[in-house]
């Protein structure tokens, strides 16, 4: 008995031993939760969960934290936080004012947005429309504020409608208390999916939401949040992929009610009842059976309202609301889908970009209403002409895209091309009006004309572009354009490599000036190829082909280099401090993260610091947009470099990617800027885009002025930057040089060449 005591007494103190040792082991941290399903839910007397939750354990349990959760208000964590009372905050919006007030994560956690839905009968698509309406808001939300300043900004104000959650938010809306609503889009992901609740296209505010730590405290937390969430995110079989599907993709299937299995598990045994005792009691069994065919009823319309919640939800993802067809998205995905299928196979798609001509005669004469009926009607006859594997799709505006898969050859393209052209040939009745449409139609062919998606689609366009160019109505076929073009191209490849190699490349620099003091700010490097048989050769000759041979990536490192080491000379000399240099970025850099290796490379070597560095990425950016891009302009806006949106309005923008990117600015296309001050419609595009700048906070920049006129419409519009001939060409290094100095002998405020911009040589 006495042997039994000490044995037992022994044994706990060894189990209290380990236990306190292994506490001692770990790392305590204390981490502030909120309520903001699904990313953190913190509701009283139930563990924290949400996305947030999951990837903080997962980076506990390898980093040995031992970790204590603090719920609180939102408000009150942050004040905790400045008092280092938590160690680290869940799920915090990015703004430059919390980065100066804490550390940030340099990795954020998911990207969110606010969405403004509206009811079913209320007449609600864009921004204009919220106009006097009541719009749901709730209290304290970002998204909220936003929509305000948004709304007054397009002149647009409504009468916010409070309430306390998101929840309520849609409540109100379904019990028509309001018009419309504003959530955040994980929170519609998930719960928006009453009949009588529809997406509006009005989305804003992009946030990205991150962890947050105490300004003066202990790096190492974040960083290894940093380090793992960047592993989990390169992952995608990681645990962070399996928790957005769990909280994003479940909540479909956990709308099933928590009866249903029980429901069914009960039918089944009323069944088994009523057979057993059917002899007997026939007069029951009627009455079972009628009980059977109750919950048999019930339990359809359960799953057929849950199959509605999932058509739903991917109608608002992946289709046009118009037409009812895929949209860029949904095209995207069927397009990768097509080309995995192909994997290893010699079959070929095509792919047949079609533009509906003169869409606008439609829209400006009989209205837009007219115009979205001869849309509609226009997707129901393509449709009708192809077969059932062919995949028809609405890219926005006048433009549908067809993939065409198990091609033979060209030739059948073009029959699938015929087709279309005479499917529109028959007029179509809009209202009582009677209106003829028809369409241009470019084909490109994979593998045979392109190797990647992306120039598939722009070979296609290419090609769309000519048949519109000979008066519509007709298709073009890339195929044949490329053919004779193709010893050309090969040649160009080899003389541009051995440009590279021989040093026949430099670059010019163009200023970039502040409209309102006329100071230069930044240069534009732009590159040039001194051959020695042509002369120097402008990029818009060679360009394309070394994105095309994929020699971009090694002319954009030098360019990078070359670039950053011209500033940081001019730096070490004093003529400036606080010019930018902005340098142009091919999306093609950005395959295996090379772009974010080449800039850190390019800043450590010169030793220039990132914020003087500004990349320039094409709008077509948006276009070949998954995980890899999105995580590189992460990580390059999280280095410090700035990022700006080039030739902004000409190519396939959207404007909900725009919201979720990182970029600092945008740089109006010179197309634009030619055009003003003009004509109402033409001046319209570069104001909208003004205020659409403002209202995300992007700075704007315009290219291409070159009259005094262009000048002064900008400034008195609020643009902050521009560039072009009227102050200054691009000019060789030393002739750059000169300009500086001549600025830097200047009074402060001065402008770049005096009162007027006459440093043109
Ligand atoms: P971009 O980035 O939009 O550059 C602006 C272009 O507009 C430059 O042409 C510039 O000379 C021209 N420009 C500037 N002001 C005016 C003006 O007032 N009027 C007119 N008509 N034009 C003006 P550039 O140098 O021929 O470059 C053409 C395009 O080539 C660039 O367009 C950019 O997309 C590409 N590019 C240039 N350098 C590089 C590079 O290093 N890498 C990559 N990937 N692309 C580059
Ligand atoms: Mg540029
Ligand atoms: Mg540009």
């Amino acid at each position: 008995m006495m042997r039994r005591t000490v044995l037992q007494a022994g044994l706990l103190w060894l189990i209290s031993f380990t236990l306190a040792w292994s506490a001692q082991d770990r790392i305590p941290v204390r981490v502030g939760v909120f309520e903001n399903s699904p990313i953190v839910s913190a509701t009283p007397g139930t563990p924290p969960e949400g996305i947030a939750i999951d990837v903080i354990r997962w980076v506990a349990e390898q980093e040995g934290w031992q970790v204590t959760y603090v719920p609180d208000s939102f408000d009150n964590l942050l004040v905790r936080l400045d008092r280092g009372d938590i160690d680290l905050l869940t799920g915090i919006a990015y703004s430059d004012e919390r980065a100066q007030r804490f550390q940030l994560s340099s990795q954020s956690l998911i990207g969110n947005w606010g969405m403004v839905f509206r009811h079913a009968e209320a007449r609600i698509d864009s921004l204009p429309d919220i106009k006097g309406k009541r719009v749901a808001l709730m209290r304290g939300s970002t998204h909220s504020q936003a929509l305000i300043e948004l709304a007054a900004r397009f002149d647009a104000p409504f009468t916010p409608v409070y309430v306390d959650t998101y929840p309520q938010v849609l409540q109100a809306i379904v019990e028509r208390r309001a018009d419309a609503g504003v959530v955040n889009r994980v929170f519609a992901a998930l719960h928006a999916h009453e009949p009588d609740l529809v997406v509006t296209g009005i989305v804003f505010n992009p946030i990205f939401v991150h962890y947050a730590a105490p300004k003066q405290a202990r790096p190492a937390l974040l960083a290894a949040l940093d380090r793992h969430l960047a592993a989990l995110k390169a992952d995608t079989r990681s645990a962070y992929y399996d928790s957005l599907r769990h909280w994003l993709e479940a909540g479909s299937a956990d709308r099933t009610p928590r009866w249903l299995p029980w429901a069914a598990a009960a039918a089944g045994s009323l069944l088994v009842l009523a057979l057993a005792v059917a002899g007997f009691l026939r007069h029951q069994v009627q009455r079972q059976t009628g009980e059977l065919q109750r919950r048999a009823g019930l339990l359809q319309s359960e799953i057929e309202q849950r199959e509605q919640v999932e058509a739903h939800l991917n109608q608002i993802a992946y289709f046009d609301a118009l037409t009812r067809l895929p949209n860029r998205e949904g095209f995207r995905i069927a397009l990768n889908e097509t080309l995995a299928d192909m994997q290893g196979s010699d079959e070929r798609l095509a792919l047949l970009f079609i533009d509906v001509d003169r869409l606008k005669n439609v829209n400006d004469g009989l209205g837009h209403g007219a115009g979205d009926l001869m849309l509609q009607q226009i997707a129901v006859r393509l449709q009708s002409v192809l077969r059932a594997h062919d995949h028809l799709s609405r890219f926005g505006g006048d433009e549908f895209v067809v993939i065409v898969s198990e091609i033979g050859e060209s030739l059948d393209a073009e029959l699938v091309a015929t087709r279309l052209l005479q499917s529109l040939a028959a007029p179509i009745d809009i209202g009582s009006t009677q209106v003829y449409s028809s369409a241009s139609i470019g084909i490109a062919l994979y593998p045979d004309d392109a190797d990647s998606v992306e120039t598939l689609i722009k070979h296609a366009d290419t090609a769309m572009y000519q048949a519109k160019g000979q008066g519509g109505n007709r298709f073009r076929s890339y195929h044949a354009q490329q053919t004779a073009r193709v010893v050309e191209r090969l040649t160009l490849d080899t003389r541009l490599r051995q440009a590279l190699e021989r040093g026949e490349l430099l670059l010019h620099y163009q200023p970039i000036v502040a409209l309102d003091s006329r100071r230069m700010v930044g240069v534009e490097a732009l590159l040039r190829w001194d051959d020695p048989e042509r002369g120097l050769v402008m990029p818009g000759a060679f360009i394309s082909a070394a994105e095309d041979s994929g020699l971009i990536v090694a002319l954009g490192e030098w360019v990078l280099e070359a670039g950053c080491a011209q500033l940081r000379d001019w730096q070490k000399q004093s003529k400036t401090n606080q010019l930018t240099l902005a340098v142009n970025v091919s999306t093609r850099q950005f395959e295996g993260r090379r772009l974010v290796k080449s800039v850190e490379q390019a800043l450590s070597r010169t030793g220039l610091a990132p914020e003087c560095l500004e990349l320039e990425i094409t709008e077509n950016v948006m276009l070949i947009m998954n995980d890899e891009v999105r995580d590189s302009l992460d990580s390059l806006r999280g280095m410090g470099v700035r990022l700006s949106l080039d030739d902004f309005g000409t190519g396939y923008s959207s404007l909900s990617y725009l919201k979720q990117l990182p970029f600092h600015s945008l740089k109006i296309d010179q197309s634009f800027v030619s055009k003003i001050p003009g004509q109402a419609g033409d001046t319209q595009i570069v104001t909208t885009i003004l205020a659409l700048a403002k209202g995300f906070e992007l700075e704007v920049i315009a290219e291409g002025i070159e009259t005094q006129a262009q000048y002064d419409f900008l400034l008195e519009h609020g643009c902050q930057y521009g560039q072009g001939y009227l102050m200054s060409r691009p000019q060789p290094a030393d002739a750059l040089a000169a300009m500086l100095g001549r600025q830097a002998i200047g009074p402060s405020g001065q402008a770049i060449a005096g009162a007027g911009f006459t440093i043109n040589p």
